[in-house]
């Protein structure tokens, strides 16, 4: 078999230095974050806006 790569997707906070992945989907990764932050960072009103952000700088790690 030979050798082949894939993307996988990690969510991280910083500020708690803690972490949840690889995922397979960038959706499961945003999920925990945005249960991440309603539970620890009170930012349970996050907008559209802000997961298209959170999304593109998920992909920008790669
Ligand atoms: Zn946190």
């Amino acid at each position: 078999m030979s050798a082949y790569c894939f993307p996988v997707y990690n969510a991280y906070c910083a500020e708690c230095a803690e972490g949840d992945g690889p995922h397979d989907y960038a959706d499961d990764a945003a999920e925990w974050a945005a249960n991440h932050n309603a539970e620890n960072h009170n930012e349970d009103d996050r907008t559209d806006a802000d997961y298209d952000h959170y999304k593109e700088s998920l992909r920008d790690q790669q």
